[in-house]
Parts: C-alpha cells; structure tokens; sequence
C-alpha cells in the first residue's frame, strides 16, 4: 500500500475490548501477569522496557522506513546517544558528518569521548575522505543528509557500500526529509534515526527520538540499551506523535511546495547574497538531492548582504515569521544558528564547516506561502 495509508493505518489496530479507533494511551508503569507461567504473555512487564501506545508507534514507524522494527526515546538526542552506546565500546572509533546537528557534537566531544571513544569529524559529502577515515577500530559511521544547519548532502548509498565492506554500521539521521522523501535503508543504510520532535509530531507539541533498524540483530543491541539506560519515550508523547504522523506526506508535500517557492522569492532578492534549498538548481548538490530522495523538504537558508548585523535585524523585523529554535512544524520558524542553535560548536569549527555569521535558517511551514513571502520581503526592507 501506499505511504499515505500506511501512515494512517500500519501499527494501529482498534482496541479489542472497546473498540476504540485510536491506541489508547496506555499510562501506567506496571503490567500484572496471568501466573508465573505467564509471564509476559501479554508482552509488557514495566513501561521502561515497554509501552503499548509507545509500541504502537515503534511498529508504524518500522513500516515507515522499511525497518526490521523501531524504537523510540524521550528525544532525539537520547535516539542518537543510544545508537552510540549500542555501536560503540571504549577505545573504539566513530566517524561523524562534520555538519550535523549541535547536539551530536556536543555529545560526541564532550560526553562520548570522556568515555574513550574517539571521534572523526569527516567531510561525508565526499565518500574518498570517509574511506581514508576508517581505521581497524570503527565501530559506527553517523552520517546526517541534508545536514543541519547547512543542507550539505551525504550519498546514502556510497558511505553505505564503504560501510558493509567493512562491517561498520552506518546511521543515518533522516529527521529532515522523513521516510517520505527519503529511506536510508533502502539505500543500504543499517539505521535511520529521527528527532521524532520536528516532522513526525509536526505540531510544536512534543520532544522524541526514533531509532529503525534493518536488522534483528542491531534492533536487540539498541532495545537493549533503550531499557539498561531508561530512555524510552513516554506513552503521552507516543500518543500525540502517533496522530501528528498521520498527515505527514501532506505536511510534507505542502511545506516543501512552500520551501521552494520561496527560495525562488529569495534568490531573485537583490538584498539575499545566497539561497542554499535542495530544490534549486543553483544548489551544489541539486543532482545527488534528485537522486537519492523523492523530495527536497522544507528546510532552506540564506544570507542577507550586511553580515551578522544585517541578519539580526531581519530577524528582529519578521512578524510572521517566529523566531524559534525547532524546525518541522507547521508554523515557520527561522533561527541563527551562530546564536542559537550552534552556540556549542567552536567558531573554528563553525567556520570549518561552512557555518558563518550570517546565515539565517528557515523552517517552512504550512502558512499560505504569499503571506510567507510578504513578511520576508517587508523584513527585507529593514535590512
Ligand atoms: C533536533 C534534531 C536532533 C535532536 O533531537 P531532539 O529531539 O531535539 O533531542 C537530532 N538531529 C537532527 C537533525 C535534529 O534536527
């Protein structure tokens, strides 16, 4: 069946004994069991290791992206914290996209490598420089495509070969394009996370994390830390995650019209130095963009001529759009990411990756696009 029915209907079932058309949100920490004999018949025990509401979300999203089966966590960073303690051991070795969200540096560098684990930070755009990076001590490739905050793209399939021919697992965080425009395993990836708190809720209204893997083998290692380190998603987000994923290709399909109609508006802009969207043909990347996922999604940035001051005041100037550090969700949101969402990173490192002073990032909402361009192109004029 088609992604819009699976959405709607794969790992919900209505409730056997009421009926109930939507998984009820099971809030209870404890299970009782038939008889000793029995116990976990039912196949719950206590909600750290388990949940229904929680399950019912783990098996849609398995369906999703084409999984062996999915778990999900209190947030994303727990998502990715997890796939870490389940790939690596001390003294092991971890190639990571040098773009990739601040949270996956800042775990990386200042929590992960206390514990011995040393870390590659590798341009993952160019498969040669992820090849020369493997060393006999490996354990995990994470990769993040469109990486945030500068879209730069990995390609899923290369990194993946290298990856197999070795034995290591590649991650691959798809939290920006979604199992609807793009699925790494299908591409060969073993897992794909997601901050389930962007698209999948899509409203603002939780924080999660969702981790699918392609194999039995790797799904026990990861519930295996999701239970030992506590970190399971609570039945309430589960619920409200579960309702929000039903309108995701519509969500999608309608923010990414929005993103690229306005990267357009933005491009032709004689304030606007750069537009960097997937969507455009001027985008670096534009052909791996096509190839490797169905759509191009809802994320974009840009630069204003002035620098860092002249950006500060478009965003002081915008009145529909919101300034808000979180992104995929039906309202539009732009951030700086020198200021708020990268403040972690090292200006040596922002600037490495291409990170400036200027950059401005928009989340693309479900506005009606006209009244979208219509607030940038008065905020334009403040700049
Ligand atoms: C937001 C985000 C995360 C972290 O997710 P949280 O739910 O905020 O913990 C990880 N990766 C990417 C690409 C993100 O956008």
């Amino acid at each position: 069946m088609g992604f819009s029915t699976r959405q709607i209907h794969a790992g919900v079932e209505p409730d056997a004994e009421t009926g109930s058309i939507l998984t009820p949100i099971y809030q209870s920490t404890t299970f009782v069991q038939p008889s000793v004999d029995e116990y976990l018949s039912k196949g719950y025990s206590y909600s750290r290791s388990g949940n229904p509401t929680v399950r019912a979300l783990e098996r849609k999203l398995a369906v999703l992206e084409e999984g062996f089966d999915c778990t999900c966590y209190a947030t994303g960073m727990a998502a990715i914290q997890v796939v870490m303690q389940a790939c690596l051991n001390a003294g092991d070795h971890a190639i990571v996209s040098d773009v990739a969200y601040g949270g996956t540096y800042r775990l990386s560098t200042k929590v992960f490598a206390r514990f011995g684990v040393e870390f590659s930070f590798v341009n993952t755009a160019d498969a040669a420089e992820v090849e020369a990076a493997v060393k006999p001590n490996t354990g995990l490739i994470l990769t993040e495509t469109p990486a945030n905050p500068n879209l730069k793209l990995t390609d899923i399939q290369a990194i993946s070969e290298i990856a197999r021919a070795r034995n290591i697992p590649h991650a691959v965080d798809n939290t920006f394009l979604t199992p609807f425009y793009q699925r790494p395993l299908e591409l060969g990836a073993d897992i794909s996370i997601h901050s389930t708190t962007k698209y999948f809720d899509g409203h603002n209204a939780t924080v999660g994390g969702a981790v699918i893997a392609a194999t039995e083998e790797l799904d026990e290692a990861i519930r295996f830390i999701q239970n030992a380190s506590g970190v399971i998603m609570s039945p309430w987000v589960a619920w409200l995650t579960l309702q929000g994923i039903k309108t995701l290709s519509i969500r999608m399909e309608r923010q990414s019209a929005n993103a690229l109609a306005i990267a357009e508006f933005l491009e032709a802009h004689p304030k606007v130095s750069q537009v960097a969207y997937p969507g455009l043909p001027s985008f670096a990347q534009h052909d791996l963009a096509r190839r490797q996922a169905a759509g191009f999604g809802a994320m974009l940035w840009f630069e204003v001529q002035g620098g860092v001051s002249a950006g500060k005041r478009l965003m002081d100037s915008v009145r529909l759009c919101t300034l808000a550090e979180n992104l995929g969700s039906v309202e539009t949101l732009v951030t700086h990411p020198v200021t708020m969402t990268h403040a972690d990173v090292e200006k040596a490192e922002r600037e490495r990756v291409g990170i400036s002073d200027g950059l401005v990032r928009l989340s693309v909402g479900l506005e009606d696009v006209e009244d979208l361009i219509d607030d940038l192109d008065q905020a334009l004029e403040h700049v």
